[in-house]
Protein backbone atom coordinates (compact mmCIF):
# COMPACT_ATOMS: atom_id res chain seq x y z
CA UNK A 1 0.00 0.00 0.00
CA UNK A 2 1.41 3.60 -1.20
CA UNK A 3 1.23 5.86 2.18
CA UNK A 4 1.01 9.40 1.73
CA UNK A 5 3.78 10.72 4.19
CA UNK A 6 3.97 14.05 5.35
CA UNK A 7 8.40 13.63 5.25
CA UNK A 8 7.99 13.44 1.28
CA UNK A 9 5.86 15.76 0.76
CA UNK A 10 7.51 19.14 -0.95
CA UNK A 11 5.85 21.94 0.95
CA UNK A 12 8.35 24.42 1.07
CA UNK A 13 6.87 26.58 4.27
CA UNK A 14 8.37 30.04 3.90
CA UNK A 15 8.02 32.33 6.28
CA UNK A 16 6.74 35.49 4.56
CA UNK A 17 7.16 39.08 6.72
CA UNK A 18 3.35 39.70 8.44
CA UNK A 19 1.05 41.47 6.65
CA UNK A 20 3.27 41.80 3.47
CA UNK A 21 1.87 43.53 0.70
CA UNK A 22 4.44 42.74 -2.66
CA UNK A 23 6.11 39.84 -3.97
CA UNK A 24 8.25 41.02 -6.95
CA UNK A 25 6.12 44.04 -7.37
CA UNK A 26 3.00 41.99 -7.36
CA UNK A 27 -0.04 43.53 -4.82
CA UNK A 28 -0.71 40.43 -2.28
CA UNK A 29 -3.75 39.79 -0.69
CA UNK A 30 -4.14 37.20 2.26
CA UNK A 31 -5.20 34.27 0.30
CA UNK A 32 -1.98 34.35 -2.13
CA UNK A 33 0.01 35.19 1.50
CA UNK A 34 -1.35 31.90 2.72
CA UNK A 35 -0.76 30.23 -0.43
CA UNK A 36 2.66 31.38 -0.88
CA UNK A 37 3.55 30.92 3.08
CA UNK A 38 1.99 27.17 3.28
CA UNK A 39 3.84 26.01 0.39
CA UNK A 40 0.43 25.73 -2.13
CA UNK A 41 1.93 27.89 -4.93
CA UNK A 42 5.17 29.99 -5.65
CA UNK A 43 5.68 32.67 -7.75
CA UNK A 44 7.50 32.42 -10.92
CA UNK A 45 7.27 35.71 -12.49
CA UNK A 46 4.96 38.41 -12.19
CA UNK A 47 1.44 37.13 -12.33
CA UNK A 48 2.91 33.59 -13.17
CA UNK A 49 2.98 30.80 -10.11
CA UNK A 50 3.97 27.09 -9.84
CA UNK A 51 1.34 24.67 -8.14
CA UNK A 52 3.10 22.89 -5.74
CA UNK A 53 1.98 19.30 -4.78
CA UNK A 54 -0.31 20.45 -2.15
CA UNK A 55 -1.77 22.90 -4.38
CA UNK A 56 -1.68 20.42 -7.59
CA UNK A 57 -4.09 18.31 -5.52
CA UNK A 58 -6.67 20.91 -4.98
CA UNK A 59 -6.39 22.08 -8.55
CA UNK A 60 -7.17 18.27 -9.45
CA UNK A 61 -10.09 17.93 -6.81
CA UNK A 62 -11.97 21.11 -8.63
CA UNK A 63 -11.09 19.75 -12.03
CA UNK A 64 -12.58 16.83 -11.28
CA UNK A 65 -16.05 18.20 -9.81
CA UNK A 66 -16.10 20.31 -12.75
CA UNK A 67 -15.63 17.25 -14.99
CA UNK A 68 -18.51 15.42 -12.93
CA UNK A 69 -20.59 18.15 -13.68
CA UNK A 70 -20.34 18.79 -17.46
CA UNK A 71 -20.64 15.01 -18.34
CA UNK A 72 -24.52 15.52 -16.94
CA UNK A 73 -24.89 18.21 -19.67
CA UNK A 74 -23.47 16.46 -22.37
CA UNK A 75 -20.28 18.06 -22.89
CA UNK A 76 -16.78 16.11 -24.05
CA UNK A 77 -13.66 17.34 -22.71
CA UNK A 78 -10.68 18.30 -25.51
CA UNK A 79 -7.55 20.06 -25.80
CA UNK A 80 -6.76 22.70 -28.01
CA UNK A 81 -3.52 23.52 -28.63
CA UNK A 82 -2.14 26.69 -26.97
CA UNK A 83 -0.90 28.40 -29.68
CA UNK A 84 -3.52 30.00 -31.95
CA UNK A 85 -2.81 30.82 -35.88
CA UNK A 86 -2.85 34.85 -35.22
CA UNK A 87 -4.93 34.97 -38.69
CA UNK A 88 -7.88 33.42 -36.34
CA UNK A 89 -8.07 36.32 -34.38
CA UNK A 90 -7.42 39.23 -37.23
CA UNK A 91 -10.75 37.07 -38.80
CA UNK A 92 -12.36 37.90 -35.94
CA UNK A 93 -11.62 41.21 -35.19
CA UNK A 94 -9.96 39.94 -32.04
CA UNK A 95 -6.34 40.76 -32.69
CA UNK A 96 -7.04 44.42 -32.64
CA UNK A 97 -9.53 44.76 -30.39
CA UNK A 98 -7.75 43.03 -27.33
CA UNK A 99 -4.28 43.68 -28.65
CA UNK A 100 -2.45 45.11 -25.45
CA UNK A 101 -3.48 41.82 -23.54
CA UNK A 102 -2.13 39.60 -26.13
CA UNK A 103 1.52 37.58 -25.49
CA UNK A 104 2.41 37.39 -29.50
CA UNK A 105 5.00 35.24 -30.77
CA UNK A 106 6.58 34.47 -34.55
CA UNK A 107 7.88 30.89 -35.42
CA UNK A 108 11.17 30.59 -37.90
CA UNK A 109 8.94 31.78 -41.17
CA UNK A 110 7.69 34.40 -39.70
CA UNK A 111 4.42 33.48 -39.28
CA UNK A 112 2.44 34.85 -36.26
CA UNK A 113 0.78 32.82 -33.34
CA UNK A 114 -1.04 33.58 -30.05
CA UNK A 115 -0.23 32.28 -26.84
CA UNK A 116 -4.39 31.63 -26.55
CA UNK A 117 -6.14 33.92 -24.02
CA UNK A 118 -9.33 32.00 -25.13
CA UNK A 119 -10.71 29.62 -27.91
CA UNK A 120 -13.71 30.93 -29.50
CA UNK A 121 -12.29 31.25 -32.52
CA UNK A 122 -10.02 27.90 -32.22
CA UNK A 123 -12.84 25.96 -31.50
CA UNK A 124 -15.15 28.22 -34.24
CA UNK A 125 -12.39 26.87 -36.74
CA UNK A 126 -12.51 23.53 -35.92
CA UNK A 127 -16.01 23.00 -36.73
CA UNK A 128 -15.72 25.02 -39.27
CA UNK A 129 -12.63 22.59 -40.80
CA UNK A 130 -15.16 19.59 -40.84
CA UNK A 131 -16.93 21.06 -43.81
CA UNK A 132 -20.79 20.80 -44.13
CA UNK A 133 -22.20 18.34 -41.20
CA UNK A 134 -25.44 17.32 -41.00
CA UNK A 135 -27.89 19.40 -38.10
CA UNK A 136 -28.41 16.11 -36.70
CA UNK A 137 -24.54 16.32 -34.80
CA UNK A 138 -26.10 19.24 -32.98
CA UNK A 139 -26.08 20.76 -30.09
CA UNK A 140 -21.81 19.94 -29.75
CA UNK A 141 -20.65 21.25 -26.47
CA UNK A 142 -16.55 20.76 -26.08
CA UNK A 143 -14.67 22.33 -23.29
CA UNK A 144 -11.16 22.08 -21.64
CA UNK A 145 -9.28 22.97 -18.93
CA UNK A 146 -6.21 24.52 -19.38
CA UNK A 147 -3.67 27.03 -19.32
CA UNK A 148 -4.63 30.75 -20.54
CA UNK A 149 -2.47 33.50 -20.96
CA UNK A 150 -3.34 37.06 -20.99
CA UNK A 151 -0.51 40.06 -20.25
CA UNK A 152 -3.00 42.02 -17.81
CA UNK A 153 -1.62 45.37 -17.27
CA UNK A 154 -1.83 44.85 -12.90
CA UNK A 155 -1.08 41.03 -12.35
CA UNK A 156 -2.38 40.76 -8.52
CA UNK A 157 -3.28 38.73 -5.45
CA UNK A 158 -1.60 35.77 -7.07
CA UNK A 159 -3.91 33.38 -8.72
CA UNK A 160 -6.74 35.87 -8.49
CA UNK A 161 -5.31 38.43 -11.76
CA UNK A 162 -2.48 36.05 -13.18
CA UNK A 163 -1.10 36.36 -16.40
CA UNK A 164 -0.92 32.50 -16.40
CA UNK A 165 -3.82 31.02 -15.48
CA UNK A 166 -6.44 27.89 -15.76
CA UNK A 167 -9.47 28.02 -17.40
CA UNK A 168 -12.51 26.23 -17.98
CA UNK A 169 -13.47 26.85 -21.24
CA UNK A 170 -16.88 25.48 -23.04
CA UNK A 171 -18.13 26.02 -26.75
CA UNK A 172 -21.27 25.08 -27.59
CA UNK A 173 -22.68 25.02 -31.32
CA UNK A 174 -26.33 24.77 -31.95
CA UNK A 175 -28.34 25.15 -35.48
CA UNK A 176 -30.42 27.70 -34.16
CA UNK A 177 -30.95 30.77 -31.75
CA UNK A 178 -34.04 28.90 -29.53
CA UNK A 179 -31.56 25.82 -29.26
CA UNK A 180 -28.64 27.78 -28.25
CA UNK A 181 -30.86 29.71 -25.65
CA UNK A 182 -31.81 26.25 -24.24
CA UNK A 183 -28.19 25.32 -24.26
CA UNK A 184 -27.87 28.62 -22.39
CA UNK A 185 -30.17 28.15 -19.76
CA UNK A 186 -28.86 24.47 -19.24
CA UNK A 187 -25.12 25.62 -18.92
CA UNK A 188 -26.37 28.29 -16.19
CA UNK A 189 -27.67 25.38 -14.16
CA UNK A 190 -24.49 23.24 -14.43
CA UNK A 191 -22.52 26.20 -12.92
CA UNK A 192 -25.18 26.50 -10.31
CA UNK A 193 -24.78 23.20 -9.35
CA UNK A 194 -21.23 23.67 -9.56
CA UNK A 195 -20.86 26.49 -6.87
CA UNK A 196 -23.30 24.62 -4.62
CA UNK A 197 -20.89 21.38 -4.14
CA UNK A 198 -17.93 24.00 -3.02
CA UNK A 199 -20.33 25.36 -0.68
CA UNK A 200 -19.37 29.07 -0.86
CA UNK A 201 -22.17 31.95 -1.28
CA UNK A 202 -21.82 33.13 -5.13
CA UNK A 203 -24.13 35.58 -6.99
CA UNK A 204 -25.07 34.84 -10.38
CA UNK A 205 -25.40 38.62 -12.06
CA UNK A 206 -26.22 40.81 -15.85
CA UNK A 207 -22.87 41.21 -17.32
CA UNK A 208 -20.96 43.41 -20.41
CA UNK A 209 -20.32 41.30 -23.65
CA UNK A 210 -17.65 43.33 -24.07
CA UNK A 211 -15.12 42.52 -26.84
CA UNK A 212 -16.38 39.23 -26.99
CA UNK A 213 -19.79 40.17 -28.78
CA UNK A 214 -22.90 38.29 -28.03
CA UNK A 215 -26.62 39.30 -27.09
CA UNK A 216 -26.53 37.49 -23.63
CA UNK A 217 -23.96 37.60 -20.89
CA UNK A 218 -23.78 36.43 -16.86
CA UNK A 219 -21.34 36.89 -14.57
CA UNK A 220 -20.95 34.85 -11.67
CA UNK A 221 -18.97 36.22 -8.39
CA UNK A 222 -18.05 35.72 -5.24
CA UNK A 223 -18.71 38.02 -2.97
CA UNK A 224 -15.51 39.62 -1.49
CA UNK A 225 -14.65 43.16 0.05
CA UNK A 226 -11.09 42.50 -2.02
CA UNK A 227 -13.61 41.86 -5.41
CA UNK A 228 -12.81 44.16 -8.69
CA UNK A 229 -16.27 44.60 -10.27
CA UNK A 230 -19.49 46.54 -7.91
CA UNK A 231 -22.47 44.04 -7.96
CA UNK A 232 -25.77 45.62 -7.79
CA UNK A 233 -28.70 43.30 -6.77
CA UNK A 234 -32.35 44.36 -5.99
CA UNK A 235 -34.13 43.39 -2.71
CA UNK A 236 -37.59 43.26 -4.16
CA UNK A 237 -37.51 42.02 -7.75
CA UNK A 238 -34.38 39.41 -7.78
CA UNK A 239 -32.73 42.13 -10.46
CA UNK A 240 -28.75 41.81 -10.23
CA UNK A 241 -26.23 42.93 -12.71
CA UNK A 242 -22.83 44.28 -12.86
CA UNK A 243 -22.87 48.07 -12.09
CA UNK A 244 -20.67 47.90 -15.50
CA UNK A 245 -23.23 46.86 -17.62
CA UNK A 246 -26.11 49.13 -15.88
CA UNK A 247 -24.12 51.81 -16.81
CA UNK A 248 -23.39 50.42 -21.00
CA UNK A 249 -27.35 50.21 -20.86
CA UNK A 250 -27.69 53.68 -19.26
CA UNK A 251 -25.20 55.41 -21.12
CA UNK A 252 -24.05 56.95 -17.52
CA UNK A 253 -21.26 56.42 -15.04
CA UNK A 254 -24.04 58.50 -12.15
CA UNK A 255 -24.05 56.47 -8.92
CA UNK A 256 -26.66 53.89 -8.75
CA UNK A 257 -29.53 54.68 -6.54
CA UNK A 258 -32.54 52.66 -7.48
CA UNK A 259 -33.11 49.43 -9.48
CA UNK A 260 -32.95 49.89 -13.62
CA UNK A 261 -35.77 47.19 -13.86
CA UNK A 262 -38.48 48.07 -11.06
CA UNK A 263 -37.30 51.68 -9.56
CA UNK A 264 -37.27 50.11 -6.37
CA UNK A 265 -34.94 51.79 -3.90
CA UNK A 266 -34.34 48.40 -2.35
CA UNK A 267 -31.11 48.01 -3.38
CA UNK A 268 -27.70 46.26 -2.28
CA UNK A 269 -24.46 47.28 -3.94
CA UNK A 270 -21.43 44.93 -3.01
CA UNK A 271 -17.97 43.96 -4.25
CA UNK A 272 -17.39 40.60 -6.36
CA UNK A 273 -15.12 38.53 -7.79
CA UNK A 274 -15.47 37.21 -11.32
CA UNK A 275 -15.57 33.53 -11.07
CA UNK A 276 -17.17 32.82 -14.21
CA UNK A 277 -18.92 33.90 -16.99
CA UNK A 278 -21.64 32.43 -19.52
CA UNK A 279 -22.20 34.34 -22.97
CA UNK A 280 -24.40 33.32 -25.80
CA UNK A 281 -22.27 34.20 -29.06
CA UNK A 282 -25.50 33.92 -32.16
CA UNK A 283 -23.10 33.76 -35.07
CA UNK A 284 -20.34 36.44 -34.33
CA UNK A 285 -17.71 33.63 -34.47
CA UNK A 286 -19.69 31.43 -36.75
CA UNK A 287 -19.85 34.31 -39.71
CA UNK A 288 -16.19 35.44 -39.16
CA UNK A 289 -14.66 31.73 -39.53
CA UNK A 290 -17.49 30.06 -41.54
CA UNK A 291 -18.67 27.52 -39.00
CA UNK A 292 -21.76 25.89 -41.05
CA UNK A 293 -24.08 22.95 -40.90
CA UNK A 294 -26.24 21.53 -43.09
CA UNK A 295 -29.62 22.27 -42.61
CA UNK A 296 -32.69 19.95 -42.87
CA UNK A 297 -33.39 21.40 -46.10
CA UNK A 298 -30.40 20.77 -47.69
CA UNK A 299 -28.73 24.04 -46.72
CA UNK A 300 -25.62 25.53 -45.78
CA UNK A 301 -26.37 27.85 -42.18
CA UNK A 302 -24.18 28.94 -40.02
CA UNK A 303 -23.99 27.53 -35.86
CA UNK A 304 -24.46 29.36 -33.21
CA UNK A 305 -22.33 29.85 -30.47
CA UNK A 306 -22.36 30.09 -27.01
CA UNK A 307 -18.97 30.57 -24.89
CA UNK A 308 -18.75 29.44 -21.30
CA UNK A 309 -15.86 30.40 -18.73
CA UNK A 310 -14.95 29.37 -15.39
CA UNK A 311 -11.99 30.80 -13.58
CA UNK A 312 -10.75 27.20 -12.22
CA UNK A 313 -7.42 29.09 -10.53
CA UNK A 314 -9.09 32.32 -9.45
CA UNK A 315 -11.83 29.79 -7.83
CA UNK A 316 -9.43 28.56 -5.72
CA UNK A 317 -7.77 31.98 -4.65
CA UNK A 318 -11.11 33.80 -3.91
CA UNK A 319 -12.72 30.29 -1.77
CA UNK A 320 -9.58 30.43 0.27
CA UNK A 321 -9.43 34.42 0.63
CA UNK A 322 -13.16 34.20 1.64
CA UNK A 323 -13.27 30.95 4.17
CA UNK A 324 -9.94 31.28 5.90
CA UNK A 325 -8.52 32.61 8.83
CA UNK A 326 -5.65 35.49 8.73
CA UNK A 327 -3.25 32.23 9.98
CA UNK A 328 -5.32 29.29 8.85
CA UNK A 329 -6.41 28.28 5.24
CA UNK A 330 -9.62 27.29 5.25
CA UNK A 331 -11.07 25.34 1.35
CA UNK A 332 -14.68 24.17 0.33
CA UNK A 333 -14.34 20.95 2.15
CA UNK A 334 -14.52 18.97 -1.20
CA UNK A 335 -11.20 20.95 -2.32
CA UNK A 336 -9.14 20.38 0.98
CA UNK A 337 -5.36 18.99 -0.33
CA UNK A 338 -5.71 16.15 1.97
CA UNK A 339 -9.69 15.42 4.38
CA UNK A 340 -7.94 14.16 7.14
CA UNK A 341 -3.69 14.50 8.48
CA UNK A 342 -2.89 11.24 10.77
CA UNK A 343 -0.30 12.07 13.44
CA UNK A 344 1.31 9.94 16.15
CA UNK A 345 3.14 10.47 19.50
CA UNK A 346 6.63 11.82 19.12
CA UNK A 347 9.28 9.56 19.09
CA UNK A 348 10.91 8.89 22.54
CA UNK A 349 7.19 9.27 24.24
CA UNK A 350 5.78 7.03 26.98
CA UNK A 351 2.75 7.40 24.53
CA UNK A 352 4.79 5.95 21.81
CA UNK A 353 6.02 2.67 23.74
CA UNK A 354 2.85 1.71 24.46
CA UNK A 355 0.57 2.20 21.54
CA UNK A 356 -1.58 -0.41 20.77
CA UNK A 357 -2.69 0.15 17.15
CA UNK A 358 0.31 2.07 14.72
CA UNK A 359 -0.19 4.96 13.04
CA UNK A 360 -0.06 2.93 9.83
CA UNK A 361 -2.39 0.62 11.37
CA UNK A 362 -4.82 3.89 10.96
CA UNK A 363 -4.10 4.65 7.94
CA UNK A 364 -4.43 1.18 6.38
CA UNK A 365 -7.73 1.07 8.43
CA UNK A 366 -9.07 4.14 6.94
CA UNK A 367 -7.95 3.45 3.31
CA UNK A 368 -10.98 1.40 2.35
CA UNK A 369 -13.44 4.00 3.54
CA UNK A 370 -14.60 5.26 -0.12
CA UNK A 371 -14.71 9.07 0.79
CA UNK A 372 -11.31 8.69 1.80
CA UNK A 373 -8.95 7.09 -0.97
CA UNK A 374 -5.97 7.89 -1.46
CA UNK A 375 -7.56 11.28 0.49
CA UNK A 376 -5.18 10.76 4.03
CA UNK A 377 -2.09 11.82 4.95
CA UNK A 378 -0.05 10.48 7.52
CA UNK A 379 2.19 13.12 9.04
CA UNK A 380 4.63 10.45 9.68
CA UNK A 381 7.31 13.75 11.26
CA UNK A 382 7.66 12.08 14.54
CA UNK A 383 10.40 14.32 15.59
CA UNK A 384 8.09 17.07 15.65
CA UNK A 385 5.52 17.35 18.72
CA UNK A 386 2.08 16.95 18.12
CA UNK A 387 1.12 20.16 18.76
CA UNK A 388 3.22 21.44 16.17
CA UNK A 389 2.33 18.86 13.64
CA UNK A 390 -1.53 19.66 14.73
CA UNK A 391 -0.68 23.72 14.07
CA UNK A 392 0.78 22.72 10.45
CA UNK A 393 -2.50 21.06 10.05
CA UNK A 394 -4.48 23.89 10.90
CA UNK A 395 -2.88 26.24 8.97
CA UNK A 396 -2.44 24.19 5.56
CA UNK A 397 -6.27 23.77 6.05
CA UNK A 398 -6.84 20.35 6.06
CA UNK A 399 -10.44 19.26 8.10
CA UNK A 400 -9.39 16.71 9.89
CA UNK A 401 -6.68 15.43 12.36
CA UNK A 402 -6.44 12.02 14.19
CA UNK A 403 -4.23 12.12 16.99
CA UNK A 404 -3.03 9.43 18.75
CA UNK A 405 -2.47 10.60 21.95
CA UNK A 406 -2.77 8.66 25.46
CA UNK A 407 -6.12 7.34 25.23
CA UNK A 408 -4.24 5.76 21.92
CA UNK A 409 -2.78 3.44 23.98
CA UNK A 410 -5.67 2.42 26.11
CA UNK A 411 -7.33 -1.55 25.49
CA UNK A 412 -9.19 -0.82 23.37
CA UNK A 413 -7.93 2.38 21.74
CA UNK A 414 -9.43 5.30 21.27
CA UNK A 415 -8.40 8.07 18.92
CA UNK A 416 -9.25 11.88 18.88
CA UNK A 417 -10.48 13.07 15.99
CA UNK A 418 -10.42 16.91 15.68
CA UNK A 419 -12.22 18.80 13.08
CA UNK A 420 -9.47 21.80 12.43
CA UNK A 421 -11.96 23.81 11.04
CA UNK A 422 -14.66 24.47 14.07
CA UNK A 423 -12.10 22.60 16.74
CA UNK A 424 -14.78 20.13 17.54
CA UNK A 425 -13.40 17.14 19.01
CA UNK A 426 -14.75 13.49 19.58
CA UNK A 427 -12.97 10.28 20.84
CA UNK A 428 -13.44 7.10 19.14
CA UNK A 429 -12.35 3.65 18.83
CA UNK A 430 -11.12 2.25 15.23
CA UNK A 431 -14.31 0.95 13.59
CA UNK A 432 -16.48 4.38 14.93
CA UNK A 433 -13.66 6.13 12.90
CA UNK A 434 -14.25 4.23 9.71
CA UNK A 435 -18.06 4.94 10.38
CA UNK A 436 -17.31 8.95 11.08
CA UNK A 437 -15.73 8.90 7.52
CA UNK A 438 -17.74 7.30 5.72
CA UNK A 439 -20.44 9.13 6.71
CA UNK A 440 -20.41 12.30 4.01
CA UNK A 441 -22.47 14.60 6.18
CA UNK A 442 -19.60 14.65 8.44
CA UNK A 443 -17.68 16.42 5.79
CA UNK A 444 -20.23 19.21 5.71
CA UNK A 445 -18.54 21.71 7.74
CA UNK A 446 -19.52 24.61 5.72
CA UNK A 447 -22.98 26.26 5.02
CA UNK A 448 -24.82 25.56 1.93
CA UNK A 449 -26.22 28.94 0.31
CA UNK A 450 -28.26 29.39 -3.05
CA UNK A 451 -27.80 31.48 -5.95
CA UNK A 452 -29.56 35.17 -6.53
CA UNK A 453 -32.14 34.63 -9.29
CA UNK A 454 -32.12 36.73 -12.29
P1 LIG B 1 -11.79 40.10 -15.65
O1 LIG B 1 -12.93 41.05 -15.91
O2 LIG B 1 -11.68 39.70 -14.23
O3 LIG B 1 -10.50 40.56 -16.25
P2 LIG B 1 -12.63 38.71 -17.94
O4 LIG B 1 -14.05 39.15 -18.00
O5 LIG B 1 -11.64 39.35 -18.81
O6 LIG B 1 -12.14 38.77 -16.41
P3 LIG B 1 -13.33 36.19 -19.17
O7 LIG B 1 -12.79 36.44 -20.52
O8 LIG B 1 -14.77 36.29 -18.92
O9 LIG B 1 -12.52 37.11 -18.11
O10 LIG B 1 -12.73 34.78 -18.67
C1 LIG B 1 -13.47 33.78 -18.02
C2 LIG B 1 -13.07 33.63 -16.57
O11 LIG B 1 -11.66 33.44 -16.44
C3 LIG B 1 -13.36 34.86 -15.74
O12 LIG B 1 -14.69 34.85 -15.30
C4 LIG B 1 -12.37 34.73 -14.60
O13 LIG B 1 -12.93 33.93 -13.57
C5 LIG B 1 -11.20 34.00 -15.22
N1 LIG B 1 -10.10 34.94 -15.48
C6 LIG B 1 -10.05 35.91 -16.41
N2 LIG B 1 -8.89 36.58 -16.37
C7 LIG B 1 -8.16 36.00 -15.37
C8 LIG B 1 -6.86 36.24 -14.84
N3 LIG B 1 -6.08 37.20 -15.32
N4 LIG B 1 -6.42 35.45 -13.82
C9 LIG B 1 -7.23 34.47 -13.33
N5 LIG B 1 -8.47 34.20 -13.80
C10 LIG B 1 -8.94 34.96 -14.80
MG1 LIG C 1 -15.61 38.06 -17.94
Amino acid sequence: MIINRASKLFQPIVALQKNQILINNESISKSTQLMLNNGIIKQSSPGIFHFLPVGLRVLDKLIKLIDTELRYVDAQKVMFPTLTHAKLWKASGRYQDVASELFKLKDRHDTEYLLSPTHEETSADLIASLGLVSFRKYPLKLYQITSKFRDEMKPRFGLMRARQFIMKDLYSFDIDVERSKKTYAQMCDCYDKIFAKLAIDWVKVLGSSGTMGGDLSHEYHLPSAIGEDKLVQCGDCNYSANLEYIHNIIKTEANITSCPNCSSSNIKITNGIEVGHTFLLGEKYSKALNSKYLAEDGKPKLLHMGSYGLGVSRIIAAAVEILSEETAIKWPTLLAPYRTVIIGPKIGSKEEAKLAVTPENVYQHLNVVNTLMDDVLYDDRSDMTIGKRLLEAKRTGYPFAIVLGSKATQNPPQFEVINLYNQDQHFLSLDQLVDFFSSSSNFDVCKLSSSAKV
